[in-house]
């Protein structure tokens, strides 16, 4: 984790702090570590940590972040969390410095510039955004924010709990989760890949986005956040194409001396890409061939079978399906594969 600089601290007054403090535990332990003792916990991952304590009819909470754009965002998802876990139930939520009802610092205004196809399923767009270089640390992903067709778009701001003020009714925004895959600071332009998936019949706003896109057509970006490039000489990559610009990402920024071996899952041949990368890169596409995307087990296998002559070190990153995601999560558990060598990604679901 990265020096903690930022702090702020926060009292929520929920009907019942116990079951308020095993709630964000139970929320959080799928994507950040938690430590858990009596009455306290420390949620952390590489946006910051929070301290937490329940005493007094109350729940303490003292975030710690590297940026202060990061300590924002930790504000806003623990807010967010405990308003969800509270339902109807009565919750006030308090910050040493209350947030004024004002832009979010990390969002940022987009136009696209052009749009492409990279292999028959992906299209990329590339975006012009004033304040690129917001996007190069703090994560590889970022809430892609679309304006509802035909309306001048309304953003999101921040109210004085830490939440999100979402636009509602006709200005709501449709928000999918998409990786930068490259930056371009000096164009001040960034490049998204969208994978243009099956539906099963389903609308699908991200991928139409892409698909529909126009020079000049405007949208919201917020981020970055999500997960940056893990620091390990020896990696096991995996995913399947939704993963692929952020695999491609990591590979780009991994510098020499360093190995990774990646299993990357695609349609057919023709929806492969080259992959740049100073580090040893050994490349292993695995095809469906007809097969649904999220049911082939073929990511899980291929770690399965490479982390047993992997080193202990290895570092294995995951970004797939969900049910695909939790074999992969479930064969590490089952191995003992230290935790914090790993960061598995749920990217998608299949209909249930
Ligand atoms: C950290 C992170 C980073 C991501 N980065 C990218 C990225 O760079 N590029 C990218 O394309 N996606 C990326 N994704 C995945 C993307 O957010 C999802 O695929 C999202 O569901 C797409 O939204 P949609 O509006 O197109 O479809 P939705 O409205 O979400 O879903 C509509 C239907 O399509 C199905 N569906 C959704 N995605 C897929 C898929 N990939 N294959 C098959 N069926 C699918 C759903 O099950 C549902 O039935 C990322 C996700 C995460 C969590």
């Amino acid at each position: 984790m990265m020096a903690e600089r930022f702090t702020l601290s926060g009292t929520a007054v929920p009907v019942d702090p116990a079951r308020m403090l095993d709630g964000l535990c139970a929320r959080f332990v799928e994507h950040s570590d938690v430590w858990r003792s009596g009455n306290t916990a420390t949620l952390a991952n590489h946006s910051g940590k929070a301290d937490l304590r329940s005493e007094g009819g109350q729940l303490s909470i003292e975030l710690s972040c590297p940026t202060a754009a990061m300590l924002q965002m930790v504000r806003n998802v623990i807010a967010e969390h405990l308003f969800m876990i509270a339902g109807d139930e009565p919750l006030e939520l308090t910050w040493a410095d209350m947030p004024k009802p004002s832009a979010l610092p990390d969002f940022r205004e987009i136009r696209v510039v052009s749009a492409s196809n990279v292999t028959p399923h992906m299209r990329r767009l590339t975006i012009a955004c004033a304040d690129v270089a917001h996007f190069r640390d703090g994560g590889l992903h970022v809430r892609l924010l679309i304006p509802p067709k035909g309306r001048a778009p309304v953003w999101p701001s921040t109210r004085p709990d830490g939440r999100i003020d979402w636009p509602k009714g006709e200005d709501e925004l449709t928000v999918r989760i998409y990786t930068i895959r490259s930056i371009d600071l000096d164009r001040r332009e960034m490049d998204i890949d969208f994978v243009l998936h099956d539906t099963c019949g389903l609308p699908m706003p991200g991928a139409d986005f892409a698909q529909n896109a126009r020079p000049g057509d405007v949208a919201g970006l917020l981020g970055p956040g999500g997960g940056g490039v893990p620091d390990a000489a020896d990696m096991i990559l995996a995913g399947d194409e939704t993963a692929l610009p952020a695999i491609s990402r990591i590979a780009a920024e991994m510098p020499a001396g360093s190995r990774l071996v990646a299993f990357v899952e695609v349609e057919t041949e023709a929806e492969e890409q080259p992959l740049v990368s100073a580090a040893t890169l050994d490349i292993r596409w695995l095809h469906r061939n007809g097969a649904a995307a999220g049911t082939t087990g073929m990511l899980e296998k291929a770690i399965r079978s490479e982390i047993e002559r992997a080193s202990p070190d290895t570092f294995v990153w995951a970004g797939c399906e969900r049910s695909e995601a939790k074999a992969i999560r479930d064969l590490l558990k089952a191995r003992g594969h230290d935790r914090q060598r790993s960061s598995i990604g749920s990217y998608w679901q299949r209909p249930q």
